[in-house]
């Protein structure tokens, strides 16, 4: 049985957060940014399926009319004065009346291990919602249905809610609503999902309510840019830090995607070829994942203290300067294979010596050692700030955003590595803070485990 493990009602955390400001922006830059998107992706897709032309400029049309729609709800449900300056009250209240049918929608945060449910209104304030812990094991069959009782649950609270939107655990496909057999979701007896229609199965579960579906690291940076740590900055990313690592960009205000219809895998970035003691799920060696997802630090940490030694380097307290930039798309530097090795061995390492996990090892148990002082722990934590700091200079010479935020489970641990991060990025990029300035604001989410609902939201209102 499904077992709830917390449901509140009223205004919850992030009810200020969707302040007006934040809901009339995001909405309507989310609103713009999707349309364009998703109209390009599916004008690509559709020439390719044949040159349905007609049917084509139709929906784009479609979809740009939905776009200034919601923007004019937006700005309605706001009830201030519009960024542009047009006349609030012109339509007043044919917009009200249209804010009054579609204020609230169903988000949905999906994962490997649990479903996160919530309904949320325009302004981001979350109303109410459900946690539900899914078991995997049962089947996927059995998995929608609790997916499904999750989502019925609160409806039966908000009978009025027409739509429903959906942040998941990846690969999938955003514009046809499909999971692309994801990694997370197999059965205990090892079968994969393969390509499942999730928003048609969920819509046909939920009374036919049109539902939405995003990548979660999308909806993430989509949150955070409409009522979290990014609200106000039209360039950020977030990088989201759990059981793997996510990535989501915004640039000029529009959400990026990868191509093919894809999402950007920064987690697969390598950033220390070869290091064998660092092997990916996706088959290769020294990914950001790697190294910087909690389960992975943890079984790094577990071979390191239980079987290798620290070895901080003699130059730890060095600069990098641009030899790792080498990965990224054409740094400063050189980058020869002699720089690279020096700056490998200048950031605080920890050599590992064959071995296997133990229990007792878990991310909390880590953090708490390194905060009374372990300095084999502490080591580790340094080691992390160092990648961290690699991995988002990386994405900061490709997308330059304002602002980069973390999120996950592993933020909580930031004080243990966040400043020293924020230090090794400075001196990565000491060649890039004249002229433009690309060092960006690096912050802690503080939409906590609420970032994927509202990501969820976000897609929901702006979808028609
Ligand atoms: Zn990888």
């Amino acid at each position: 049985m499904p077992k709830k493990s917390s449901r509140r009602a009223g205004a919850a955390r992030g009810a200020k957060r969707g302040a007006k400001r934040g809901a009339k922006r995001g909405a309507k830059r989310g609103a713009k940014s999707s349309a364009k998107s998703s109209a390009k992706s599916s004008a690509k897709s559709s020439a390719k399926r044949g040159g349905a032309k007609v049917a084509e400029k139709s929906r784009l049309k479609r979809v740009r009319g939905a776009a200034k729609s919601l923007a004019k709800r937006s700005r309605a449900s706001s009830g201030s004065v519009s960024e542009r300056g047009e006349n609030p009250a012109r339509g007043k209240s044919a917009a009200r009346a249209r804010v009054a049918k579609l204020e609230k929608v169903l988000a949905y945060d999906i994962g490997g291990t649990k479903v996160h449910t919530a309904i949320i209104d325009s302004r981001g304030r979350v109303l109410d919602e459900v946690r539900v812990a899914v078991d995997f094991s049962r089947g996927r069959s059995e998995v929608f249905r609790q997916w499904i009782d999750a989502g019925k649950r609160l409806l039966e609270g908000h009978p009025e809610v027409r739509r429903v939107g959906v942040a998941s655990a990846g690969p999938l496909d955003p514009a046809k609503g499909l999971l692309l057999d994801p990694t997370n979701f197999a059965s205990a007896a090892g079968e994969t999902w393969g390509v499942v229609p999730i928003s048609k199965l969920l819509s046909s579960g939920l009374g036919g309510r049109p539902v939405v579906l995003e990548n979660d690291a999308a909806a993430a940076i989509l949150a955070e840019h409409w009522c979290g740590a990014a609200k106000g900055a039209d360039d950020c990313m977030v990088i989201t830090l759990g059981t793997g690592v996510g990535t989501g960009m915004i640039v000029g205000g529009r959400l990026i995607r990868a191509g093919r219809g894809l999402h950007t895998e920064g987690g697969h970035v390598i950033i220390r070829a070869g290091d064998e003691s660092a092997v990916c799920g996706c088959g290769n060696l020294g990914c950001v994942e790697a190294f910087l997802s909690g389960r992975n630090f943890e079984k790094r940490a577990r071979r390191a203290l239980l079987g290798g030694r620290v070895d901080r380097g003699a130059g730890s307290g060095r600069g990098l300067g641009s030899d790792e930039g080498a990965g990224g798309s054409g740094g400063a530097g050189a980058g020869s294979g002699a720089g690279s090795a020096d700056a490998r061995r200048s950031i605080g390492r920890v050599e590992f010596a064959p071995g296997h996990a133990e229990a007792g090892f878990s991310g909390a148990e880590l953090a708490a050692r390194a905060r009374s002082g372990e300095a084999a722990v502490v080591a580790l934590f340094e080691e992390y700030a160092e990648l961290l700091a690699v991995a988002i200079h990386n994405f900061v010479v490709l997308y330059a955003p304002q602002v980069v935020v973390l999120a996950g489970s592993f933020a909580n641990a930031a004080d243990l590595y966040l400043d020293r991060a924020r230090e090794r990025l400075e001196e990565l990029l000491i060649r890039r803070r004249h002229g433009v300035d690309f060092m960006p604001r690096l912050v802690v989410s503080p939409l906590q485990n609420r970032a994927g609902v509202l990501g969820g939201a976000v897609v929901a209102f702006r979808n028609e």
